[in-house]
């Protein structure tokens, strides 16, 4: 499996804001924040892309839902509302590829979003 900027953040060796940990899924503030709060949460496995995750996955799929669940209930942004994204490829303006939610929070959210 390649490596990448957040198999690097999962294993240590590059520092992060974690924020929300799990056996699966790691929750940690993004650098270049777009909201009062940007959290990405990834799974500890390693899926590229979007096209990438297969039927196999539907269960760290579903841990990745409940893991932002817990968090925006914990930060108190459940009933507030929040947006959540995943980001495809070029079109889709995906950087790391290794999947991610966006965990946006705190404002108003516009739409469409650019
Ligand atoms: P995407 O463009 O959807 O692939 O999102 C990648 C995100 O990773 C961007 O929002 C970046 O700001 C964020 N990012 C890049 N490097 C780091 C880092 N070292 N720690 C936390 N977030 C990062």
């Amino acid at each position: 499996m390649s490596e990448t900027l957040f198999s690097k953040i999962i294993d240590r060796s590059i520092p992060a804001e974690i924020v929300y940990e799990d056996e699966h899924i790691l929750g940690f503030n993004d650098i270049n924040p777009q909201a009062p709060v940007h959290v990405l949460f990834i799974p500890k496995i390693a899926i590229a892309t979007h096209n990438d995750i297969k039927p196999e996955h539907d269960q760290v799929i579903a841990q990745l839902h409940h893991a932002i669940n817990i968090y925006a209930k914990e930060i108190g942004e459940d009933e507030n509302g929040y947006r959540i994204v995943m980001n495809c490829n070029a079109n889709g303006q995906q950087t790391v590829f290794h999947i991610h939610m966006h965990f946006l929070a705190g404002r108003q959210m516009l739409w469409p979003p650019g």
